[in-house]
């Protein structure tokens, strides 16, 4: 009269899930959730470049207080991606001995600013259901049935 108790059905080990509750660095995310990310960090790059010129372990330093980890990897290709893009320019200064990359902003990366700057507000008041509407959506209601005579 063995009980046979063996198969649990319970026996695989949980997959390290992506529960969301490590703070992962940028690279760590899954490739949609750091596209997303990566939009944010080149705000915060742009906008900083915007007061001063910005270097690769400066601009590290100030993400890292936002909580984005980025390795160089990523951020030296971002940098060159917005000097390709004539958002930042790149002036070299010597520190230390050293040749050190600077990037300032550009007209053009100002103007990007100032619109992705609108963008973020509108954004913010959106998904924190906090901001005030100035165009109440009821104002541009829609019949619910758009498909007709099917
Ligand atoms: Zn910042």
């Amino acid at each position: 009269m063995a009980k046979s108790t063996t198969a649990s059905p319970r026996t695989a080990p949980a997959p390290p899930a992506d529960d969301g509750t490590v703070h992962r660095s940028v690279e760590e995310h899954s490739k949609l959730f750091r596209d997303l990310l990566l939009g944010f960090v080149k705000i915060h790059i742009l906008y900083h470049a915007s007061l001063e010129p910005i270097f690769g372990v400066g601009i590290t330093t100030e993400l890292e207080q936002h909580g984005y980890r980025l390795s160089p990897g990523t951020l030296y290709p971002l940098l060159h991606n917005l000097e390709a893009a004539g958002f930042l320019e790149r002036e070299d200064q010597i520190v230390g001995g050293k040749i050190r990359k600077y990037y300032g902003i550009t007209p053009l990366g100002q103007r990007a600013l100032e619109e992705a700057r609108a963008k973020v507000v509108d954004l913010v008041n959106e998904v924190t259901e906090v901001g005030v509407d100035p165009k109440p959506k009821s104002a541009r209601r829609k019949p619910a049935a758009s498909r007709s005579g099917s």
